[in-house]
């Protein structure tokens, strides 16, 4: 083995979290070394263009998280494009994928995920496409200037994303959902239909309750069917089913798991030392991975705070994401809940916002579509635990703003 490299603070994963964990650390006076392990080649960057403007327009640049400049001032010790390969957490070493170890004081997991395949048939098909990176995305990009007739796979927040933009490139998309509705696992019905009606008015062939989706595996062709649609070819198909958290890390280093990383409200890890942020780690209070751009940004600054005994309250933050589709932009509030029992659509010539309710009035999830000052409102709403009238809710003259 060769030397180890010794000491300071090791985060694993370039990505949102382990970016801003890395800015937050330096901003908050740490010196130290600080090094960070990426598989990637890029600095650190943003995920979210990847299935918009970096499909749809020509000549775009790696959106990056910080300037060329603010990530030079950061002084990162960079091991990339490389792999940890182990955590050894009693002697508190990482292993690297080229031989090499580090030692740490701290350890920061940033691992998130890697794309699901329905099979390794799929996954190894030349013209199944998957998005989680910069790479990913250019190679989509370029194929997706060739086709004329594209397949996506799971009717989610990629798949949705993906064919948005592929619409707008002109391409004939169709979209099997084997779910009875789109994006069931994180909003109620009325957005589930309000989003399929969208995508159909765009041109979208959407197939819910599709059934088992099979790829035909005689032909070199792509070709697709259903439960509902017979074989059909496809210039290519995106796979939009969901990640995979890279938990294998933690797993090694007997780390508490649940469906992540189990973390408390600091980031801190089942040890001490080791900490874990954005979508490996579980959500402090919701105990569940919330693989969003606000939480992996937001926890892993909190647990920056933490890793330097600095003061922390304890990460609680509502979930809130956010999708671009066509014109429309799309925030959720909230994750779904069974205490929501009343749902109130509030539609107006230019919004339309479905709230949740509990049984005493409370606002458990919203979704709104292009109204982001409703949903400045819900937050406090929610965070207040106020009491709202269904009937003021969803009265499109009523002003939301008196009830501020
Ligand atoms: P996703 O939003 O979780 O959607 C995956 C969809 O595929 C779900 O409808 C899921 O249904 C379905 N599915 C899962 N396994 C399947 C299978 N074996 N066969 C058929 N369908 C299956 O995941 P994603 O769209 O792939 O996105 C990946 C991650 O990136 C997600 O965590 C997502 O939230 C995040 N992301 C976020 C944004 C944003 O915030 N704007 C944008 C893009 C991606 P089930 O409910 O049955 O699993």
């Amino acid at each position: 083995m060769k030397p180890l490299i010794e000491g300071g603070i090791v985060i694993i994963g370039g990505g949102q979290a382990g970016g801003w964990a890395a800015k937050t650390l330096r901003d908050q006076g740490y010196q130290g070394r600080l090094s960070v392990i990426s598989d990637e080649p890029h600095d650190f960057y943003e995920r979210p263009p990847l299935s918009k403007a970096a499909l749809v327009q020509e000549n775009t640049t790696l959106s990056r998280l910080f300037s060329e400049e603010e990530t030079k001032a950061l002084n990162l010790t960079w091991y990339r494009p490389i792999r940890a390969t182990g955590i050894d957490s009693e002697k508190k070493q990482v292993q690297l994928s080229d031989g090499r170890g580090l030692t740490f004081d701290k350890l920061l997991i940033a691992t998130g995920g890697r794309p699901r395949y329905l099979s390794s048939a799929w996954q190894s098909h030349p013209r199944v496409f998957a998005l989680r990176s910069w790479d990913d995305g250019q190679k989509l990009r370029r194929a997706l200037l060739s086709a004329k007739k594209i397949a996506i796979i799971g009717g989610g927040w990629i798949g949705l994303e993906v064919a948005a933009s592929a619409r707008l490139m002109g391409i004939d998309v169709t979209i099997f959902e084997r779910q009875e509705r789109l994006c069931q696992r994180s909003v109620p019905s009325s957005v589930s239909n309000a989003l399929a009606l969208r995508h159909q008015q765009a041109g979208v062939n959407v197939i819910t309750d599709c059934g088992e989706i099979l790829l035909d595996e005689n032909t070199d062709e792509l070709c697709i069917r259903c439960a509902k649609r017979p074989n059909q070819s496809f210039d290519l198909a995106v796979m939009g089913i969901g990640v995979e958290l890279n938990l294998e890390l933690a797993a090694q280093a007997g780390l508490e798991l649940t469906h992540g990383i189990v973390v408390n409200g600091q980031g801190q890890t089942s040890h001490p030392d080791i900490y874990a942020a954005g979508d490996v780690a579980c959500h402090p209070t919701l105990s569940l991975c919330l693989q969003s751009w606000a939480y992996a940004q937001n926890q892993a600054i909190s647990t920056a705070k933490a890793m330097l005994n600095h003061h922390s309250e304890g990460f609680n933050e509502l979930a809130w994401l956010w999708s671009d589709q066509y014109q429309d932009n799309i925030q959720i509030l909230g994750v779904p809940t069974s205490q929501a029992t009343q749902h109130i659509q509030r539609i107006t010539p230019t919004s339309e916002v479905h709230f949740s309710l509990n049984n005493d009035n409370e606002l458990v999830q919203m979704v709104a579509f292009n109204d982001a000052r409703t949903i400045k409102l819900g937050k406090r709403w929610m965070q207040n635990s106020r009491q709202l009238s269904p009937l003021a809710l969803a009265d499109p003259q009523f002003s939301l703003m008196s009830l501020k």
